[in-house]
């Protein structure tokens, strides 16, 4: 996975890309968590479920399917998210699906099981720049949690800072 810090960088650009104040901070701060969320599946580790199995770490929690549930979950609450039903539940659909899809982008662990319950399949992007994070907070600080960070300066902050820049250009804000 990149590192819980990384993830919120699809939700905050999405945010950002947009026209000023269209989108309300409780429905942003849905998103980040929505953006987080799948990797609190982490405990499978601590209770003995195997990395593979559609429980373990990048398994069901990481698939479409979840996405859809917690952006349903969103859509249900949007009055309180101050947001439509609709933006609610793109908002965080797109916020939980890219976390899989940054995992998928990562040169370790193993793949991410978007199809599940469909298919059991892991998936890698083709091409995996993105250097994966130790598991746990305390390894952050260490030379690897540096150069982890750094990897994912390069290729998930800068990219998608770039491509919020674009939007927010093209729509003249
Ligand atoms: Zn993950």
């Amino acid at each position: 996975m990149p590192t819980i810090l990384t993830h919120p960088a699809v939700p905050l650009a999405l945010a950002w890309s947009r026209s000023r104040g269209r989108l309300s901070g409780r429905l942003l701060a849905a998103g980040i968590a929505a953006s987080m969320l799948p990797d609190l599946d982490v405990i499978a580790f601590r209770l003995d479920v195997p990395y593979a199995a559609a429980f373990g770490h990048r398994g069901f929690s990481h698939s479409l399917l979840c996405a859809g549930l917690v952006a349903a979950l969103a859509a249900v609450f949007a009055p309180a998210l101050r947001a439509g039903r609709r933006e609610s539940f793109l908002f965080v659909f797109l916020a939980a699906a890219s976390h899989g899809v940054l995992d998928a982008f990562t040169n370790g662990g193993l793949g991410v099981a978007f199809l599940w319950p469909w298919s059991t399949t892991r998936w890698f992007a083709p091409w995996r720049p993105i250097e994966v994070s130790p598991i746990g907070l305390a390894h952050f600080l260490s030379p690897r949690g540096l150069a982890v960070l750094g990897s994912e300066f390069v290729w998930v902050w800068l990219p998608l800072l770039g491509a919020a820049m674009l939007a927010r250009r093209r729509r003249g804000c």
